[in-house]
């Protein structure tokens, strides 16, 4: 999301300060710039970059996320090669340089940071890495930059797909958000009615077939299908590493937004395909594509919608039970209130972006916009219809958008008087009457669905549904 936000911002800044008259030769204004990526396994595993440009422009380039590459070098068109140190992730290219190379370290990054989702990581001859770490990218891309890149000395899985000869045609965009990338590795392929998941399996796994991890990450999909009427891209990508030592199912996941966004799964090594059946990772990751990517980042609603859908989408499906799905609903609400004080909402959301407070007092706020919005409508519109409205708008929004987005459903005023009952309250302060108006009860049985005000609403939140059905 920090990504998708610098490439609007640079973008901004770059049409602000496109003062020269427009010229009317596009082919000419606007520089194409040619990657050539070579995967390196001797004596180790690199990938050796080599960016060609076209005229000796741009000259200011950056890794979005520095650190691994501590010099490159620029060759002149006279033939000379001058070293540049990259200073705070910068390079400023002389005059006259005709194209720029360095190695990205891969195995030397993993040795000295251990591995890591963006620097590195890997298994066998598979690696992984992000493209923020190992791509150098123009400081400021132009609108209408053209981007060539290529690779050769394995298969690879980036989020794009190659067109003729194996080329990636790419916007010079495609470099601020570059998503993850994965090298080697074994593949296959998930299709639903509406959308294709390409997968990467990027090492070995003990008791897992491909075939297995496949199954998994397509039930996922069709999970997120009982939320929005259509999987939200036509194709994404989904690499899986293996997490040595570990037997659960995932143990870690990420999406990043790439066009079209790519996702990364970490799965224990010793899990079993039986593991899966109460997996959360994957579907949690892919809910994150049903809602817009908030410019500015507001982490308590994504990860809020997404936590939420987690639960709900798993019902729905039939993965869990309805009683099992408010197990699991009130028992986030209470590790997120855990060591919690009196702090209100907003205190509980600003101190740490990624807290389970953050998480889970999101989920609370999406739990009551979706009832409220059920309620007011006479149950015909909930929060599925917010999203669906978003996305029918763009892939990203404001936090205001998203509010009225809400109102445009409600048909009335409703995001902000239910902010303010959230926000500045202490957080899970509206959980108590929540539950009790759902019929939601919690005794030393566990949790028991009860007839109440808005139990009709409880139970078409979490009903059994299966693609594009309304409840
Ligand atoms: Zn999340």
């Amino acid at each position: 999301m920090r990504a998708r936000a610098a490439a609007v911002i640079l973008l901004g800044l770059s049409l602000m300060s496109c003062q020269a008259p427009l010229r009317h030769h596009p082919r000419e204004d606007v520089a194409a710039l040619r990657y050539n990526l070579t995967y390196v396994r001797e004596p180790e595993h690199a990938v050796d970059v080599e960016v060609v440009l076209v005229r000796g422009t741009p000259r200011e380039f950056l890794f979005s996320q520095p650190g691994a590459v501590t010099t490159v070098s620029a060759h002149r068109e006279d033939g000379g090669v001058q070293t540049l140190p990259v200073q705070e992730g910068r390079v400023v290219l002389p005059r006259g340089t005709r194209f720029l190379r360095y190695r990205y370290a891969l195995d030397a990054s993993i040795r000295e940071r251990g591995p890591d989702f963006f620097q590195g990581s890997g298994d066998g001859d598979a690696r992984h890495v992000a493209g923020r770490a190992y791509l150098i990218r123009p400081r400021v891309v132009k609108p209408g930059l053209r981007v060539e890149l290529s690779l050769v000395g394995t298969d690879a899985l980036l989020p794009w797909q190659p067109g003729e000869n194996g080329v990636y045609r790419l916007r010079g965009e495609d470099l601020v958000d570059s998503g993850f990338h994965g090298f080697g590795g074994r593949r296959c392929q998930v299709r639903l009615p509406d959308a294709v998941l390409d997968v990467a399996i990027l090492g070995h796994f003990t008791h897992l077939s491909d075939a297995a991890v496949c199954t998994w990450l397509g039930k996922a999909a069709e999970e997120v299908r009982t939320v929005r009427r259509a999987f939200p891209h036509p194709r994404i990508t989904v690499r899986v590493i293996p997490a040595p030592g570990h037997h659960g199912p995932s143990v870690f996941g990420m999406v990043r937004w790439s066009s079209p966004p790519s996702i990364s799964i970490s799965v224990g090594q010793e899990a079993r395909p039986e593991d899966f059946a109460r997996d959360w990772v994957a579907v949690h990751e892919m809910l994150h594509l049903t809602h817009p990517v908030f410019v500015p980042r507001v982490p308590w609603l994504s990860e809020g919608l997404a936590t939420y859908y987690t639960e709900v989408a798993r019902a729905r499906s039939g993965r869990q039970d309805s009683r099992r799905a408010w197990e699991e609903l009130l028992g986030g609400f209470a590790r997120g209130l855990e060591g919690n004080d009196t702090r209100t909402m907003q205190e509980a959301v600003s101190q740490d972006s990624f807290s389970l407070a953050v998480y889970w007092t999101g989920a609370l706020f999406a739990l009551h916009l979706d009832v409220e919005l059920r309620r007011i409508t006479g149950n015909m519109r909930g929060l599925d219809d917010v999203l669906e409205l978003l996305a029918a708008r763009g892939s990203s929004s404001t936090f205001g958008a998203f509010g009225a987005a809400v109102d445009a459903v409600a048909g009335q005023p409703l995001f902000n008087a239910l902010l303010e009952r959230h926000l500045p309250r202490p957080a899970f302060a509206e959980q108590a009457g929540l539950l009790e108006a759902l019929g939601v009860q919690e005794g030393p049985n566990g949790v028991s669905l009860v007839p109440a005000r808005d139990s009709l609403l409880r139970d078409s939140v979490v009903g059994r549904r299966s693609h594009g059905e309304t409840p």
